[in-house]
């Protein structure tokens, strides 16, 4: 199984790799309600995403968790039931984790939007598997994964070439990327147990994060308002310049700003006749438009999607969406060119991270890897749905220095669908295989005791103690 924690929806699937580079996905989906990002507690956002993993669980493996639950009430032990978890679980939490082993981190920061100060400095996966015990859900978390590094996993799974994925990139609510790097090229400190067997590591850049200083990020006075106006001034400055949390209100900033500016006219009218439509443009008192966050990057894929002259599904969008009744053609133009710039914008500072890592890789550089491409694997909403975004990137790639027309052609970006899904359960196969070599290592009586107290810890309904006892 594999939870996503994004920056808007909660995911929750059950995978079956079918160990060809092909799987079956079954999943569900649901916004995370406004009010439990900045919930009171760490333990109201948690027992939601609980819920709806039970949710899930009776809705698709129905036949496994009555039996389970059957069992759990019936079974009549000298030590009492013991839960088994018959599902292990990746947990993509795509937010900055100090991460200290496979399947425990500790909270660095919230971003996009996030705001639960209680949360900080805790270990997810356990206040995750505290509210599942609760529950008493069969389910083990057995991974942590970050959505970036899911991805470039999903990728190196489902389109394996000489040499995988290089990189994997998450364009969706926030933006952020996860590459293969030489162990020998790591500077900083690394500390607990790792495997150095490949001489690789995977490094989760946070580069959301990139120039929060703005030596070199551009920034206009709509940049500012944003920053000015979010939970986390002064962070997160790359990011909110690149991801859909952020462009929308960009634009709305913009609009308002015009829209109040009594020399321009935008979404108003002298009379019906400077309207082709021979109407006069109003925009609803409770549009959107006059609220924070109120304007979806999603209308920015409508526009830049609509190349007709009358622009007739834009316009369309403008009523349904915001409100904005009777747009003339010209209200219509001027919102797509803004759009339009904001979103190019985006695609090509989107091109300086992946264009940093492709040259940091040195495989555009390497004779030995001449005719291959460069893979990388990408996630999110806005590369998926935003059109020309991925064209957009290439072209900015071919004007970087060190990579040019010729390595930006090498470069190949695919679409990964549902790649932070797939690769967390990949990795949680993958920890649940070390898990049992691990047991097996402890083979004899003094093992399997082992091995049954960490079942029996992991019953307690705390979860925090009962991961730390199951250490
Ligand atoms: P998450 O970040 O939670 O994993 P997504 O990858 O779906 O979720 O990204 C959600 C973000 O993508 C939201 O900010 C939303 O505004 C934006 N988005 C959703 N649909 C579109 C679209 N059609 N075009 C551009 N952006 C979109
Ligand atoms: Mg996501």
């Amino acid at each position: 199984m594999a939870v996503d924690l994004g920056g808007t929806n909660f995911r929750v699937c059950s995978i079956r790799l079918n160990g060809d580079s092909t799987f079956n996905l079954t999943f569900s989906k649901v916004a995370i309600p406004k009010e439990l990002m900045v919930a009171e507690t760490a333990q109201e956002l948690f027992a939601f995403l609980a819920e709806e993993v039970k949710n899930f669980l009776k809705k698709h493996h129905g036949n496994q968790f009555e039996a389970y639950t059957r069992r759990r009430l019936t079974m009549s032990a000298p030590g009492g039931f013991r839960d088994e978890h018959i599902f292990r679980m990746g947990f993509t939490f795509s937010f900055p984790v100090q991460q200290i082993g496979i399947n425990k981190g500790t909270l660095i920061r919230w971003t996009k939007g996030f705001d639960i100060p209680d949360a900080v400095g805790r270990d997810v996966c356990a206040l995750l598997q505290s509210e599942m015990n609760k529950l008493h859900l069969p389910v083990k978390v057995a991974a942590l994964v970050n959505d970036t590094v899911g991805t470039l996993v999903a990728r190196s799974y489902t389109s394996p070439g000489k040499s995988g994925a290089v990189l994997g990139a998450i364009f969706g609510t926030g933006t952020n990327g996860a590459y293969v790097e030489k162990l020998s090229k790591i500077k900083k400190p690394l500390s607990g147990d790792y495997d150095n067997s490949t001489g690789e590591m995977v490094m989760n850049t946070e580069w959301g994060s990139f120039d929060n200083q703005l030596n070199v990020l551009p920034s206009t006075s709509w940049d500012k308002a944003l920053d000015e106006a979010s939970v986390n001034p002064g962070i997160q400055m790359y990011e909110k310049r690149v991801s859909g949390m952020f462009l929308g209100e960009i634009l709305r900033l913009v609009l308002i700003d015009m829209f109040k500016n009594p020399k321009i006219s935008f979404f108003k009218d002298e009379d019906s006749n400077s309207n082709d439509w021979r109407s006069t443009t109003n925009v609803g008192e409770n549009s959107s438009l006059f609220k924070q966050w109120g304007l979806d990057t999603s209308i920015m894929s409508v526009a830049a999607a609509d190349n007709t002259p009358e622009l007739g599904t834009l316009r369309q969008e403008l009523e349904s969406a915001l409100h904005v009744y009777a747009p003339a053609q010209d209200d219509a133009q001027a919102f797509k060119a803004i759009a339009g710039a904001i979103g190019r914008r985006a695609a090509r500072l989107a091109a300086v991270a992946i264009g940093a890592i492709v040259l940091q890789t040195g495989k555009l550089a390497d004779p030995g890897l001449k005719d291959e491409p460069v893979d990388i694997g990408v996630d999110g909403s806005l590369v998926e749905h935003y059109p020309y975004f991925r064209d957009m990137i290439h072209e900015a790639l071919a004007a970087v220095d060190g990579i040019g027309e010729e390595g930006a052609k090498r470069i190949r970006i695919g679409i990964a669908k549902d790649g932070s899904g797939v690769g967390a359960a990949l990795i949680a196969l993958v920890a649940a295989g070390m898990e049992e070599r691990h047991e097996q290592a402890n083979a004899g009586l003094l093992g399997s005791v082992r091995t049954d107290a960490k079942s029996s810890a992991l019953v307690n309904d705390d979860g925090e103690k009962a991961a730390a006892e199951s250490d």
